[in-house]
């Protein structure tokens, strides 16, 4: 079987197909395998399986299934039941190789819907020490600080989180013996005989090559995230440059190369999104867990809980005009931006690139951002008569587990920190994502379906490059990578049990 990309539901996938005794071919477009799922946290929502019961999470399938039906509805029913169903095995399969560890950690679910834990059902792999991965530790994507930089991991340093997941993945994928990786190979197109796909055609460092795939192919190669004609094309909020999916990674060439042979698309104009601080290069940072600051819009105005999970906070901006950007507007109490980023942010490189500015009052400070002084000045003042009551009126931030997981306050509310300390300043924030979740059609083998809805024989997709069954919602950390890692798992169940 051939599988087309190497983020973490591309090597779940074929360390499936591989340990069962298929040959395997991973064929990954860019020299570094991993993708986004190699920049991630590699939190992981699998619930129900033997890490939440090991770890003392409170977790089980049923829980899961009502707060997923509390957000989902009977939307993609048969899917959701096939998820719940098999994330159990999945995890089994996995930790049942000796590469393969994962511990569970603590993150709040994203809605506050039946079912929920407030401490979240996720968890991640355990870090991979470098003796353990050796030379193979080259061949995964560093994380995104050091390889927008064009650096390698730190030599010293365990490979943690995604990393450690891609790491684990590959070690226990080389393992078997049944593998082989290329990278530096994109699929161009589908090999279909007799109404089947049967291989490949990739673009190779060596030119144009094909490669046969008796038992079936699977496309995980994430989603169009980094193609600006695409994105424009369906509408997708955000901008190619604003993404955080590594560079030269994610065009879609494998959605498009299945569209051209008949296959359905859907959700084609969502993604997983978040706000993100705009960096001097252009780009973005993944910006979460809000500690401090508000944020505004053109206007002066806030417009939303600046605590809200990413998803939920990059749907606000994207719902009305006047919110990209937008500015989060800090203090000096914060010792930096009062959130985290991926990558770091660095203030001094922000402020010598104009991406955050700097005032001694707030009247200054609105006027080297263009925003209308009086009503940044009102907006803060109010934000912080707020924070001393420790009620957010306009917008309930802090009222929420999730909001109240990050916050680190002193006052009467944790998540509401007075904004009133110079010099002030402002953060420029764009609408990034994580990627794009529109994709192939999928039915709950991860059989790609043709535009009439049927199965196209031999072809499967999961992960970004397929239609999430989530449809607009992110319910919590790591549905991204398990669903991705689920519905690759059953396509090679699929396809061995189907054969030919
Ligand atoms: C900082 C950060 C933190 C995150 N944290 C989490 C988290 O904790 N949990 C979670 O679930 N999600 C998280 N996400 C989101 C998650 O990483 C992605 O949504 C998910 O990994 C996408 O998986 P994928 O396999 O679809 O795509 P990717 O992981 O991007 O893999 C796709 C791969 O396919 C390759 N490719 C593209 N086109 C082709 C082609 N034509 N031929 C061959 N190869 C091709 C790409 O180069 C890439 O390597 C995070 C994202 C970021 C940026």
């Amino acid at each position: 079987m051939i599988v087309a990309g190497s983020g973490a539901g591309a090597m779940a996938g074929a360390l499936a197909a591989a340990a069962n005794g298929l040959r395997t071919v991973v064929l990954e477009k860019t020299p570094l395998l991993g993708g986004t799922s190699a920049y991630s946290g590699a939190a992981i929502w699998l619930p129900g399986s033997q890490v939440q019961e090991r770890d003392g999470a409170g977790d089980s399938t049923e829980s899961a299934r009502t707060y997923l039906k509390a957000l989902l509805g009977e939307e993609n029913a048969e899917h959701r039941e096939t998820f719940l169903a098999t994330a159990p095995e999945v995890v089994a399969f996995l930790e049942d190789d000796p590469a393969i560890e994962f511990k569970y950690q603590p993150f709040p679910d994203y809605f506050n819907a039946p079912g929920r834990l407030d401490m979240g059902r996720s968890f991640i792999p355990r870090a991979l020490p470098r003796e353990r991965i050796g030379e193979l530790a080259a061949l995964v994507r560093p994380p995104v600080d050091r390889d927008r930089a064009g650096l390698g991991h730190d030599p010293e340093a365990p490979l943690v989180q995604g990393r450690a997941l891609i790491g684990r993945l590959l070690l226990a994928l080389t393992a078997t013996g049944n593998a082989v990786v290329r990278t530096g190979t994109a699929l161009t197109g589908l090999v279909v005989e007799d109404g089947r796909v049967v291989g490949v055609e990739a673009e190779g460092p060596d030119g144009p090559v094909r490669v046969r795939a008796e038992r079936g192919v699977l496309l995980a190669a994430g989603g169009f995230e980094r193609d600006a004609a695409t994105r424009e094309a369906h509408g997708v909020p955000g901008s190619a440059e604003w993404t955080m999916a590594p560079a030269g990674s994610n065009t879609g060439g494998a959605i498009a190369a299945a569209a051209g042979i008949g296959a359905a698309t859907g959700l084609m104009d969502q993604g997983w999104w978040c706000p993100g601080t705009a960096t001097p290069d252009g780009g973005a940072a993944f910006t979460l867990g809000f500690r401090g600051g508000l944020i505004v819009d053109a206007a002066g105005n806030r417009f939303a809980n600046e605590s809200l999970p990413y998803d939920q906070m990059g749907r606000k901006m994207a719902e009305a005009p006047g919110r990209v950007p937008a500015h989060l507007i800090f203090d000096s109490r914060s010792g930096g931006l009062p959130a985290i980023t991926v990558p770091p942010s660095v203030p001094e490189e922000h402020l010598a690139a104009g991406t955050w500015v700097q005032a001694d009052t707030l009247a200054e400070l609105a006027g080297k951002l263009g925003l209308p002084a009086d009503a940044l000045t009102a907006t803060v003042e109010r934000f912080n008569a707020f924070a001393e009551k420790g009620v957010d009126e306009d917008f309930h931030r802090g009222e929420d587990a999730y909001d109240r997981f990050f916050a680190a306050g002193k006052g009467p509310n944790p998540a509401l920190v007075p904004v009133d300390q110079a010099p002030y300043y402002a953060a420029k924030i764009v609408l990034s994502d994580l990627g794009t979740k529109g994709g192939l059609q999928t039915d709950p083998d991860g059989r790609v379906l043709d535009t009439g809805g049927a199965p196209i024989p031999g072809l499967y997709a999961s992960g970004n490059s397929s239609a999430s069954f989530t449809g607009p919602y992110y319910p919590g950390p790591g549905i991204p990578i398990g669903t991705a890692m689920v519905f690759a798992y059953r396509a090679v169940q699929h396809m061995q049990g189907e054969g030919r």
